[in-house]
């Protein structure tokens, strides 16, 4: 898929925005439960009765002293025993131990140092008396009753004003405590409404996520079904562009193989390969059952992967009957490793051909024997190897007697026949090895490899006796007597044909002028 610059931002772009969302939705979060702990503690606070109970106990401070004061008052009277006074003492003593320590008038708009002096004048007084007034000793108690009669009425009044301060320092306080419980209420409202508003952007964020999600799902579900179709129709498109390859080769006249590089592998025969060679299937193929020749066909594939392609290798291929074909070569690409592509051509009816006309341009048409031009081709390369090996080698040049009369008497048709039968004749006679050619007219010409002078002369000898005796070609006609002249000549070093035939011809005409019918050898 290819990468696109754009969606990559928005993608990213979006990423970024709902982890900003979800960061701000989670420290609204927190504040929300900061501020919901803090107004509850404020609330608790206020809330709890024993909390701001200073007023209170001023009041109750101030009714013990009256209490006290009438008890010190029915002592000193007698009628009141000594520890009924040691327990108001105790009481008073409780009453104004709380408040020891406390800032009862902190909150005060001015200070008041007379009520402090009197709330610490009755602390000291209360404790004193305390430790002076022992359960069951009339003498303290009578001591202490006579120092409250004297100094708490004094003091009365005064803690009235205590309790006027108490009262103001405690209204401002909890006036102040109220003010702090509403700002903590406000900084509440404040985050619930940021919570509101962060969780709301949330969620309209991941209402936009869900539809471009949607949206993106959407696009790719047709995006597949396109490429599903693209994908379908080009899977068609080349299963027929396949079936029609596979038809073309089938039918081509050439045969197609296409096998991996070491040849082990065979992916495709066509038709007409897997019926000339008789394969059942094409994993039954391999080039030493193309060619006829394993050898040759080891040449062909180390030419193949040396030069990477092969073109008009003529070779002989394994068939019923075996051919003669064309065949070339590419090293290719297939299925990611390397392969070789092989066509071959049935070239049979060209070398045919090209058989039959070297055949007619070397052969002569009314014995058989090569032509003058073949027989000199090939006698030059007779004599090449002779000279190389240093190998005796004679060579005979024949000529009918008087063959113009044996036209003449018995008909043109007579004398060819009588040249057919001596070339039968001069093939039976001769060796293998033996070069015969027809020079022309009623001359021939024999080349013996390896045959000194008297060995070619004794051949020729006999060549000349089975003519004379052969049987007579025209039974019904007049009688037909036909002789040989030859001359010979076996050769020198490094001489040339023409030198050789020069000589050969020289001992021919001699023979001829010793009277014919006989053999003559060159003396030079
Ligand atoms: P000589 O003994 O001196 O060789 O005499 P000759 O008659 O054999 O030689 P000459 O050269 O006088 O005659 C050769 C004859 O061979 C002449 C020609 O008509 C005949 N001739 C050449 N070619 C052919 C051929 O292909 N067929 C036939 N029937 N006759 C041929
Ligand atoms: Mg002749
Ligand atoms: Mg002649």
């Amino acid at each position: 898929m290819p990468d696109n610059p754009a969606a990559t931002v928005q993608v990213r772009n979006s990423r970024l925005k709902l982890i900003a969302l979800t960061v701000l939705v989670l420290a609204m979060t927190l504040t929300v439960a900061v501020s919901l702990w803090l107004v509850q503690k404020k609330a608790r606070e206020l809330a709890l009765p024993t909390l701001h109970s200073e007023l209170w106990q001023a009041y109750q401070i101030h009714m013990e002293m009256d209490r006290l004061l009438l008890a010190s008052q029915a002592l000193l009277q007698g009628r009141l025993e000594p520890d009924d006074l040691v327990v108001r003492t105790q009481v008073l003593r409780s009453l104004t131990q709380s408040l020891e320590g406390q800032h009862l008038f902190d909150f005060l708009p001015e200070a008041r140092p007379a009520a402090e002096n009197t709330l610490q004048r009755i602390i000291a007084l209360s404790r004193q008396w305390d430790e002076q007034a022992q359960w069951g000793n009339s003498v303290a108690a009578r001591q202490v009753a006579e120092q409250a009669v004297k100094s708490l009425p004094p003091l009365q009044k005064p803690m009235h004003e205590v309790m006027v301060a108490t009262n103001i320092s405690l209204a401002n306080e909890l006036d102040a405590e109220r003010q702090h419980l509403y700002g903590y209420f406000t900084g509440l409202g404040w985050a619930l409404l940021g919570l509101l508003v962060g969780v709301s952007l949330l969620v309209l964020r991941l209402i936009g996520n869900y539809r471009e999600a949607h949206e993106l799902s959407h696009n790719l579900t047709e995006l597949n079904q396109h490429l599903e179709q693209r994908v379908s129709e080009r899977t068609l498109e080349l299963a027929e562009g396949q079936a029609l390859l596979k038809q073309i080769l089938d039918a081509s006249p050439s045969d197609v193989v296409l096998t991996d590089n070491s040849g082990k592998q065979v992916y495709f025969v066509n038709q007409r390969l897997m019926q000339r060679l008789n394969l059942d299937k094409a994993g039954d193929f391999s080039l030493n059952r193309l060619f006829c020749n394993a050898r040759e066909a080891l040449h062909f594939r180390e030419a193949l992967l040396a030069r990477h392609r092969v073109d008009d290798w003529e070779g002989l291929l394994a068939g019923d009957p075996p051919y003669w074909g064309v065949l070339s070569g590419r090293l290719l690409e297939y299925r990611g490793g390397p392969a070789q592509l092989i066509w071959s051509y049935d070239i049979s009816v060209r070398k045919d051909m090209e058989q039959e006309l070297l055949m007619l341009a070397t052969t002569d048409a009314l014995t058989g024997l090569s032509n003058r031009h073949a027989f000199m081709q090939r006698a030059q390369e007779l004599l090449k190897t002779a000279e190389r090996f240093e190998q005796p080698c004679t060579l005979l040049m024949l000529d009918i007697d008087h063959f113009k009369q044996i036209n003449d008497t018995h008909g043109h048709q007579v004398g060819d026949k009588v040249l057919a039968t001596l070339g039968e004749l001069l093939r039976k006679e001769l060796r293998e090895v033996d070069i015969i050619g027809r020079l022309g007219g009623e001359e021939f010409a024999a080349l013996l490899p390896q045959s000194d002078q008297i060995e070619a002369a004794r051949v020729a000898e006999r060549l000349r006796a089975s003519v004379e005796a052969m049987p007579q070609p025209c039974a019904g006609g007049a009688p037909l007597r036909m002789t040989l002249s030859i001359g010979l000549a076996s050769r020198h070093p490094a001489e040339p044909l023409e030198g050789l035939l020069g000589r050969a011809d020289t001992a021919l005409y001699k023979a001829k002028s010793a009277g014919r019918n006989r053999v003559v050898r060159a003396t030079s």
